[in-house]
């Protein structure tokens, strides 16, 4: 039997809507595709409930469904998933050259091109109450979950442009949004900062961070602790945002792929190319501005076309 490592003419790393959506159009353009899940097969839209924003779904649709019909779409068309996560990458820095990747720790694969959908995670505070309470009202994405606290009264934690993003979004569909921001000033630009300032429904407190979520299967309120004077205070609320940023899953590929300060991937212009010829990247790991699955999609369609036209050129030059 041989030892040689199993040849993959496209190899996609994650299995969120970038994933699949590149995973259907590779299929469909004969280009071989096998998707190895990660650990959260799925990706993030698992973790939430009701989707209601993504196209062609009229009365919504729940996240861990959605995400097994977009399974079933690129098997639909001859995708190979396999629950596996990439754990080494030695990327070939020539045009053409062979990307080995290592599955588990365990198994070798050397693929023609490779699409890293491999996502962010959502930063969380760690306090045992938030942890309980999430997908009872705790929730890391605004835009996702905001409609469902339409005309109640919510809480969003962050200083960051994401938070005051997602406060100003919040205060046009709740009631109030009371906004703990731990030091005595924002991080967010000074445009968003005065959007927050000037929204009448915004309750900015400063230096003030969350002592305990309050409730039991859902969330009831909030116990706040002024970081500076150690008072307390509870606030009654039904819905609780974190937006203290996210961590792009890109940890493996340190030292051979470009990336910003933050760990996100670095594209070309409009394109998912990376630094590396035949190696692309689509969805959340290379976007930290827009992060909704349908913008991860879309990116997704983009990285299949380009590995298509990729593997066009190197088959025409050799
Ligand atoms: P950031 O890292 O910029 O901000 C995170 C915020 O969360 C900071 O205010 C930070 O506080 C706070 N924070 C971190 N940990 C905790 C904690 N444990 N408890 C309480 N607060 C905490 O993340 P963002 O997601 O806001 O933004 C990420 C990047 O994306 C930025 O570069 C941003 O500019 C960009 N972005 C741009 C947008 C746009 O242009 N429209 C929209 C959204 C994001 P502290 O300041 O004290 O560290």
């Amino acid at each position: 039997m041989s030892n040689s490592p199993e040849h993959i003419k496209t190899l996609i790393i994650g299995s969120g809507p970038a994933g699949y959506t590149a995973a259907i159009y590779a299929a469909r353009a004969d280009l071989k595709p096998v998707v190895y899940t990660g650990l959260e097969p799925g990706g993030q839209l698992t973790t939430t409930t009701e989707v209601d924003n993504f196209p062609g779904y009229p009365e919504g649709v729940d996240g861990p469904t959605m995400m097994v019909q977009l399974q079933q779409q690129a098997e639909r068309f001859g995708t190979d998933v396999r629950i596996g996560m990439a754990t080494a990458v030695a990327f070939s820095k020539e045009v053409g050259g062979l990307h080995r990747v290592t599955i588990d720790d365990t198994k070798e694969v050397v693929a023609e091109t490779v699409i890293i959908s491999t996502g962010a995670t959502a930063k969380y505070l760690g306090l045992p109450s938030e942890q309980r309470l999430r997908g009872g009202g705790v929730s890391a994405c605004a835009v996702c979950d905001g409609f469902f606290y339409k005309g109640q009264d919510v809480a969003i934690v962050g200083g960051g442009d994401t938070a005051a993003e997602e406060a100003t979004y919040l205060a046009n569909i709740c009631k109030n949004v009371t906004m703990l921001v731990r030091k005595d000033q924002m991080r967010a630009s000074k445009a968003m900062q005065h959007r927050v300032t000037s929204t009448p429904n915004i309750d900015l407190r400063y230096n003030t961070e969350i002592d305990e979520v309050l409730g039991d299967q859902v969330v009831e309120g909030l116990r706040m602790v002024n970081n500076q004077t150690g008072a307390k205070e509870e606030i009654a609320i039904t819905g609780l945002f974190i937006a203290i940023g996210h961590k792009p899953n890109t940890e493996i590929f340190a030292g051979q792929l470009d990336m910003d300060d933050a760990g996100y991937l670095i594209t070309e212009g409009k394109s998912t190319k990376t630094n590396i010829p035949g190696v692309f990247a689509s969805g959340d790991v290379q976007d930290k501005e827009y992060r909704q699955a349908v913008t991860a999609a879309g990116t997704g369609c983009m990285a299949a076309l380009d590995a298509e036209r990729y593997l066009a050129t190197i088959e025409t030059e050799a």
